[in-house]
Parts: structure tokens; C-alpha cells; sequence
């Protein structure tokens, strides 16, 4: 019916999170928050970006202060970058993740991601979509759905929770 079919989509929302280079070696336990909020990761890699594809990524901050600091974070090591999917997924990993600044993370809530892993307001652990434009344009930066890199991209296609 339209409940089931309108739930079943729902579900089926995705958004492109990114662990940054000082959080890479956390990813374990971010995986398990990510599985203990009912998330999936559906697609993965990791990745070292150039300069070019940091600012490609980044491009609606390039008039913005800190986007050179921002660049030379972001590069500063291997990135892992996902695709996760669930209920709202856009907004669940956006809450997990917490503010932008660590230190307004810690005090709002201490169990965020930025709470727990960011430093400041640029090393601040993780990204994530913050609109469904932002979602598809991100997502298909990462994992291009044509073009030579499909090949190597692991395509998530049986999902038993939204067949
Ligand atoms: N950033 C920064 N200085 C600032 C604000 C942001 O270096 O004053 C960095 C930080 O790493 C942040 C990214 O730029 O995650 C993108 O900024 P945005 O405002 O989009 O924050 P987000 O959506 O990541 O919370």
C-alpha cells in the first residue's frame, strides 16, 4: 500500500559521508555508530584527493577564508568517503556528526562524532551531505555512476532491508 511503499522509500534515502584525515584511524568505531543508528554503508573507498579534487569538492566554500586551510586538511592524507543509506539518512548521519565546531559539539552534545574526534573548526573528523542536492552532487563526485572508475566501484545491490 502507499504507507509501505512511502516507508520503503524512505529508507532508501542516501547521503555521502567522508571520515577526514585525522579520523581515519577511528573508522572502526564510526562504523559501528553508523550501524548502531539502523545506517548501512552501501558503497566505500578510500581515497587520497589532490588539491584539485578537494577544491572540485569543496567548491561552494572557495571564496571563504579558510579554504586553503581547508584544502591542505583535507589532502593532508587519505580520506574515506560513503555512501550510506536508511531512514532519513541525510539528517541521522547530519545529527550524529554534530556542529561544525568540535568545541560546540562537546558542549551540546558529547556523543557526536566531532565531539568525540574533531580538534577544531577545520580538523573536525567527518563530513557529511547537508541537502539532498549536496547528497547527489557529493555522492556522484565519489562514486561516478558512468565513466571508468564504475569498474571498480562495488555496487550495493541487495539490500535486504528495502527489496
Ligand atoms: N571549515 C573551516 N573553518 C570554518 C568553517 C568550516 O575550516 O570557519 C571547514 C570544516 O572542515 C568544515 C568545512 O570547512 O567541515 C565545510 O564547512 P561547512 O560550513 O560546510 O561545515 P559542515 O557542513 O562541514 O559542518
Amino acid at each position: 500500500d502507499s504507507f509501505t511503499a512511502r516507508s520503503l522509500g524512505d529508507k532508501k534515502e542516501k547521503t555521502l559521508a567522508m571520515i577526514k584525515p585525522d579520523a581515519v584511524d577511528k573508522m572502526g568505531m564510526i562504523l559501528d555508530m553508523i550501524s548502531h543508528k539502523g545506517l548501512l554503508v552501501t558503497k566505500a573507498k578510500m581515497v587520497l584527493l589532490s588539491r584539485a579534487e578537494a577544491a572540485q569538492f569543496y567548491i561552494e566554500h572557495q571564496s571563504k577564508p579558510f579554504f586553503n586551510g581547508l584544502l591542505d586538511y583535507v589532502t593532508s592524507g587519505p580520506v574515506v568517503a560513503m555512501e550510506i543509506m536508511g531512514g532519513n539518512a541525510i539528517g541521522v548521519w547530519r545529527e550524529l556528526i554534530g556542529p561544525t565546531n568540535p568545541s560546540d559539539a562537546r558542549s551540546q552534545n558529547s556523543q557526536s562524532l566531532r565531539a568525540k574526534f574533531g580538534t577544531d573548526n577545520t580538523r573536525n573528523a567527518v563530513h557529511g551531505s547537508d541537502s539532498k542536492e549536496s547528497a547527489t552532487r557529493e555522492t556522484e563526485f565519489f562514486f561516478p555512476s558512468a565513466g571508468p572508475s564504475r569498474a571498480n566501484t562495488a555496487q550495493f545491490t541487495n539490500c535486504t532491508c528495502c527489496v
